[in-house]
């Protein structure tokens, strides 16, 4: 199905507003708006960016930033989540898609969860034959990058 990231991206964009602003977390869009559509289930393309997004307020702190960024490039979207927030230690980088795997078990417990949002984002990306990675540094932030498949019909 075609479909327009940037309205996705814009309806999780405006699910989170308010807990970021009672958390004092900038959260915006960054797109052109000529984007093209991607190929892909709308409910599941939602689904991954909820819970990136819900990661990225679980993990950063007051007056930190979420950035929520899609960029067409070659024949892919691209899409990027990336945070200001804690980072994930390049040990734990290599399981985190893991099922069930989490960071620290005392700080993981804290914010809650179960460990299954990332296994479940890779899952569907893959699904729809994307690649998805995480690039992080300790105390500067998280980027989830992944990329989607164009659709073929061309300019939402
Ligand atoms: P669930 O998504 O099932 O509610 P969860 O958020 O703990 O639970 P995942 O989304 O799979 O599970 O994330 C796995 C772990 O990766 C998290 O527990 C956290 O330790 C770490 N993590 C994920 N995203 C970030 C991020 N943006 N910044 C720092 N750590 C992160
Ligand atoms: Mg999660």
């Amino acid at each position: 199905t075609p479909v327009n990231l940037v309205q996705i991206l814009d309806d999780v964009a405006d699910r989170f507003a308010f807990q970021c602003r009672q958390q004092e977390i900038s959260l915006f869009v960054d797109t052109t708006s000529s984007l093209p559509n991607v190929c892909a289930d709308p409910d599941k393309l939602d689904q991954v960016l909820d819970n990136l997004v819900s990661n990225a307020i679980k993990h950063t702190p007051p007056k930190g930033m979420i950035r929520l960024e899609a960029a067409s490039a070659q024949d892919v979207m691209q899409v990027k989540v990336v945070d200001s927030g804690m980072g994930i230690p390049p040990q734990d980088l290599p399981r985190i898609f893991e099922r069930f795997y989490r960071v620290d078990k005392a700080r993981s417990r804290k914010l809650g969860g179960t460990g299954l949002g990332l296994s479940i984002a890779k899952q569907i990306i893959e699904a729809h034959g994307g690649t998805i990675r995480i690039e992080s540094v300790v105390d500067q932030g998280t980027t989830v990058i992944f990329t989607l498949p164009l659709a073929k019909e061309g300019i939402a």
